[in-house]
């Protein structure tokens, strides 16, 4: 039987909270959260002595009631997470490659240490005595493979109850990392009973980082609209958004309330990408290279490779509307989210700040 004390947020959780990959662009701001609220936090980080990845962790604990303590691991090594697990009754896995463009060698880059990783932080946790709860940032990902996908299901958009079926090593590797790591997850939180896993499923994650950080894959995805890649027409692709901030929420909320349980997906709303480009001019006006039209699925398909995508990924989802249904995050873990064009413009605006994107 779980011992849910130690999850209700009026008792607080025994012991610190580990949060894997704590300098990320998600994890930083629910490393910030946590602390705000007086947890004390320990941290797994490739390098724990590197500035530019932990300066703005150490700062904002700096301000904060709760302690921050930062240990290095790396998720192919099975031993690397159980000095920082020690003690601790919540653990947050966030760390795993987000890299969707550009990848080498798949299995090595990408699904090994994705499923490796979480393993190797779950038989930790089967380890660690005080673990009661353990919070996977799973994606959307996890849900489907591509938006076309939505036409072989009977509902008319995803929700919790649907998996990712069509991604492989070969088409869309990050997807099926990301699959495969939840449901090795769900099999191992199965066969044991001392911990629950609860599992987040954000879509495309916008908004201000916490940290000049210039690989997330919606940093990216903001830069080639802002740098002109679409400035010959905007590819008709839908993008289910979600706000950093409210990502950190939704963590939190999985962790503390007792009652949480299974997946939450965490999409605010769908943008298509000539719509994010209208909301970006109506608030920065003409001085980018934004598109002004959408341009057709054929010449997409053949271009795709300069906005970043293969001919298979632009098949799959160019022209298919894309839509998910948050209601379990909406009902059960209260969650109110930000409209995406707040943190379309917002995520825009740290991007000229850093001086990423700049106007002709
Ligand atoms: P991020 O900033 O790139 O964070 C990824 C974290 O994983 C970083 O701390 C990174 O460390 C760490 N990591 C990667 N490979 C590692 C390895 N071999 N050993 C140890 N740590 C490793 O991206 P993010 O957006 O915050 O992503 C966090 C989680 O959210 C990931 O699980 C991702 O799949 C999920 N997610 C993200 C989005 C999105 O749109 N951003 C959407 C849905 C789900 P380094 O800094 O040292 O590389």
């Amino acid at each position: 039987m779980l011992d849910r004390t130690v999850l209700d947020p009026t008792v607080r959780p025994g012991g610190p909270a580990l949060v894997t990959g704590a300098n990320g662009y998600i994890a930083s701001w629910l490393v910030k959260r946590l602390l705000e609220r007086g947890l004390d936090v320990h941290g797994t980080v490739r390098d724990p002595r590197d500035p530019a990845k932990t300066g703005h962790l150490r700062a904002i604990a700096r301000d904060c009631p709760g302690t921050l303590s930062l240990f290095r691991a790396d998720l192919l090594d099975p031993d690397g997470f159980d000095r920082a697990m020690e003690g601790c009754g919540l653990v947050f896995h966030t760390a795993s490659p987000l890299i969707v463009r550009e990848v080498d060698d798949p299995g090595r880059d990408v699904i090994e240490p994705a499923t490796r990783g979480t393993r190797h932080v779950l038989e930790t946790a089967n380890r660690t005595p005080s673990v009661r709860r353990v919070v996977l940032t799973s994606s959307i990902v996890a849900i489907y493979g591509d938006a076309v996908d939505l036409e072989e299901i009977e509902a008319d958009r995803f929700d919790e109850n649907h998996w990712n079926t069509t991604s492989h090593e070969g088409h869309q590797p990050y997807s099926y990392s990301k699959t495969l790591s939840e449901q090795l997850a769900w099999r191992m939180a199965d066969a044991q009973a001392r911990w629950d896993l609860v599992a987040v499923n954000p879509g495309l994650v916008l908004g201000p980082g916490l940290s000049r950080h210039t690989n997330a894959e919606g940093v990216l995805i903001m830069r080639d609209l802002g740098n002109g890649s679409h400035g010959f027409g905007a590819a008709q692709l839908d993008f289910a958004i979600v706000d950093v901030r409210d990502v950190a929420e939704g963590h939190l909320r999985a962790a503390l309330m007792p009652e949480a349980a299974g997946r939450y997906v965490l999409v605010g709303e769908t943008l298509s990408l000539i719509k994010m480009a209208d909301v970006l001019r109506a608030r920065f006006g003409d001085g980018f290279p934004l598109p002004r039209r959408t341009v057709s699925k054929r010449a997409t398909v053949m271009y795709a490779p300069r906005i970043g995508i293969t001919h298979a990924v632009a098949k799959r989802n160019v022209g298919y509307p894309l839509k998910f249904d948050n209601r379990r995050a909406r009902t059960d873990l209260g969650l109110r989210f930000r409209p995406a064009a707040e943190s379309v413009v917002e995520h825009f605006q740290q991007l000229l700040d850093d001086g990423l994107v700049r106007s002709r």
